[in-house]
């Protein structure tokens, strides 16, 4: 208890809620800049469980935002180097990592046996299947999101508040809205988003209702503003009960936006032997035990153990598929 000495003087948390923190299990969805500050916050706090989930690797250029991660990590998948960090800030976290694109297929898996879910993916797409989940499983979860100088941050506890669909009913469709890679990100904007949404997790775990309303910042100018929000009569996921997001196949590729790389999905369960997939290859390299990078002459290709695939040197998906199949097979 000597470590959370000045949380245990806080007449908010105290010996039983840092008892409460300490049985707490919470999955953070997306460890890019939101999520790494998010799971550092909770690790220091003592969350006594965090399930930490990423599709991606590190790149150098995550290195001036993302916290958990520095140049000896460039390449390896971020859950894994996530749980690395964490585990050498507070050994007492139980932390484990899945590198795996959150799906209709895992997400139950994923939000199963945890108290809570905080996003930090940056994805509607996601978010949509993370609200149909979290909705039909009566898990509660923060949603957080950046964009320029502008953050966003909601608490959703199923039958309580308003979904995700009540506040915004259909998926924005591609090229509707900006992005992180259009609009840009100010770098100080996620840590504050991320430390806000941390801050209610720790809340809810010690039994205090956390915040009701949307909260929007704009932090150019300091300016936080709290709205009033509503279950809105109707919603499809929570008033109906219409889990559309968790009935859809996911896509086959994904373009990853400002990336010049494709993601693939092979569309089935799979579990590569990377080994015997290194040994293949003239000139490919294992990160970690969920990733091998094959370097082709043009291309990169990261094959994940559960059969992803990025490709790296094209943004055109027929072209990444083909590559696909062509040297892991399919
Ligand atoms: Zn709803």
């Amino acid at each position: 208890m000597e470590r959370y000495a000045r949380q245990l003087v806080l007449p908010e948390i105290g010996e039983e809620g840092q008892s409460k923190i300490i049985e707490g299990s919470v999955a953070v969805f997306g460890l890019g800049a939101l999520g790494s500050t998010i799971s550092e916050a909770l690790a220091r706090t003592g969350v006594g469980k965090l399930r930490l989930v990423d599709r991606d690797f590190v790149e150098v250029s995550n290195l001036n935002h993302q916290i958990l991660y520095s140049e000896k990590d460039i390449g390896m998948p971020k859950a894994e180097a996530a749980v690395d960090r964490i585990k050498k800030i507070n050994s007492d976290v139980e932390t484990e990592g899945e590198v795996v694109d959150i799906n209709p297929n895992n997400i139950e898996k994923l939000i199963e046996d945890v108290d809570m879910v905080l996003d930090g993916t940056d994805n509607m797409e996601v978010r949509y299947i993370i609200n149909d989940a979290c909705v039909k499983y009566e898990v509660p979860w923060i949603y957080t999101a950046v964009l320029g100088t502008y953050g966003m941050s909601l608490n959703l506890i199923p039958e309580k508040t308003p979904c995700l669909r009540c506040i915004i009913p259909e998926k924005p469709s591609a090229g509707e809205m900006e992005t992180c890679e259009t609009a840009g990100v100010l770098s100080t904007l996620p840590r504050i988003m991320a430390n806000i949404a941390a801050t209610e997790a720790i809340k809810f775990l010690t039994g205090i209702s956390m915040r009701k309303e949307l909260l929007t910042v704009d932090i150019w100018n300091s300016d936080f503003e709290l709205t009033d929000v509503e279950r809105r009569e109707g919603c499809r996921t929570c008033a109906d009960r219409d889990f559309e997001f968790l009935q859809s196949e996911g896509a086959m590729t994904t373009e990853l936006c400002g990336r010049g790389a494709v993601q693939i999905n092979p569309g089935e369960k799979v579990e590569l032997d990377l080994t015997t997939l290194e040994e293949r290859f003239e000139s490919s390299e294992l990160k970690g035990e969920n990733l091998i990078k094959v370097y082709l002459e043009d291309y990169t290709l990261n094959i994940f153990k559960d059969g992803r695939g990025i490709i790296e040197g094209t943004e055109d998906s027929k072209k990444a598929k083909s590559l696909y199949s062509r040297y892991i097979g399919n």
